[in-house]
């Protein structure tokens, strides 16, 4: 059989719709396009019975009651909604006033928990943005060292999106409730691939996303915590009501439907999925790094979700190594910010060099990647890797032994 190019490789920025969830939700659309908010007639009842089932489907896999799921349009809104709506409610001084509480989160966490805590920060609330080790994980002892007397609110993510890496959530949670303190995760890489309680492990606020699970795009839940304790939130979105008052707007029925089914596929398939996707990744990465020399798997490689590979290769540039992988779908360790090329902020803050973070790959796995697929991939980045080295004037010197590290370099 040939292969379809170029090869999905990019789960972790989106998955694709699971055939089951986009059948689940096409009646929808059509027949059964009623607003829960109709009470009074079928096409209302129909609606509202459609979302009390997706809310079961998506409670099952978090472990908790049905009534603490809040739909949204996604984990950006979730986290919005959970960080600023808890800081809000537990600030220590009124709007307008400096030292209105302190927040704890990490500097590699996504931007859609960066940019709500830098905003309260703004508006005056205190941050600290932990700088994460060389392995990338979050261990229970920073967050301890960092709680103050005026923490309100801890906001960790469960998984990493970028290098894969899972923090210590379970006992920063526990720590947390000893303490007090609200604690929220960002868990859209997490969830749905890995086992999640929420009630065992003490979790009071959980964001995660339809789209990264092979449900739609544009939906998402928050798990909000009701009892030990009552999880309070002041509403970001004002309006019908709708979410408990949580979340205003008529219901996105087609995908609130659609992240029920995912959640559901989910919860049976994730054990047998996620051993076989760690195979893969495991054969790739140890494939890469035996076959390119100077090559370096990036965060702790046992405390890592099955899927995502992230490795940096040295001694080539960037932008040519993209340009020669084309035929793979995958992200780099670059960002595109304006015009300029920036080194990815999480591989640097691990500690990872500019030009590595430039020459970095992220690769993440799905549920229809095939063994064919990773050969594949194996083999082009190693001829990319190696062709571009062969055009290296560093990668000779330091074959010849040469430390580049005490060459002199001229500045311009
Ligand atoms: C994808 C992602 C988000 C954003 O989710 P949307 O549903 O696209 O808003 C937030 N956090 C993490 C960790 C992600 O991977």
């Amino acid at each position: 059989m040939t292969l379809r190019l170029p090869v999905y490789m990019d789960h972790a920025a989106t998955t694709p719709c699971d055939p089951r969830v986009v059948e689940a939700m096409l009646p929808y659309f059509t027949e059964k396009f009623g607003n829960a908010g109709s009470r009074n007639h079928k096409f209302g009842w129909e609606a509202e019975d459609a979302i009390d089932t997706a809310r079961e489907q998506v409670a099952s896999l978090l472990g908790c009651n049905e009534k603490e799921v809040v739909f949204t349009s996604g984990a950006t809104e979730s986290n919005n909604l959970a960080i600023k709506g808890a800081a809000e409610m537990y600030e220590k001084r009124p709007a307008g006033e400096t030292g209105r509480g302190h927040i704890i989160t990490c500097a590699i966490e996504h931007k859609a928990v960066l940019d709500p805590v830098k905003r309260l920060v703004k508006e005056g609330f205190d941050a600290t943005f932990l700088q994460p080790p060389t392995d990338g994980v979050i261990t229970a002892e920073m967050v301890r060292a960092a709680l103050r007397e005026d923490t309100i609110l801890v906001t960790l993510m469960w998984a990493n999106n970028e290098i894969g890496t899972i923090n210590e959530v379970p006992q920063i949670a526990r720590l947390c409730k000893d303490r007090g303190v609200i604690f929220h995760t960002d868990a859209t890489q997490w969830v749905g691939k890995m086992p999640t309680d929420v009630e065992k492990d003490g979790i009071d606020l959980l964001s995660f996303s339809g789209h990264k699970i092979y449900g739609p795009k544009g939906v998402g839940a928050l798990y909000v915590r009701r009892r030990n304790p009552r999880v309070r939130l002041v509403a970001q979105v004002d309006g019908g009501g709708q979410e408990r008052g949580f979340r205003s707007g008529t219901h996105n029925i087609t995908g609130i439907v659609g992240l029920g089914k995912a959640a559901e596929i989910c919860r049976l398939e994730m054990d047998a999925e996620g051993a076989r996707l760690s195979k893969m990744r495991k054969r790739m990465e140890t494939a890469l790094t035996h076959a390119i020399d100077v090559s370096q798997i990036n965060g702790h490689a046992e405390k890592r979700l099955p899927h995502i590979a992230n490795i940096s290769f040295g001694f080539v540039e960037g932008e040519g190594l993209m340009m020669a992988v084309k035929n793979i779908a995958c992200s780099s360790g670059s960002a595109c910010t304006s015009a300029s090329l920036e080194p990815s902020y999480v591989l640097k803050g691990l500690g990872v060099g500019d030009e590595l973070a430039h020459s970095s790959l992220r690769l993440s796995m799905g549920r229809w990647t095939t063994d064919e697929q990773v050969d594949y991939a194996i083999a082009e980045i190693t001829k990319a890797v190696h062709k571009l080295r062969e055009m290296s004037p560093l990668y000779d010197m330091h074959k010849e032994g040469i430390d580049l590290s005490t060459v002199e370099w001229a500045h311009h």
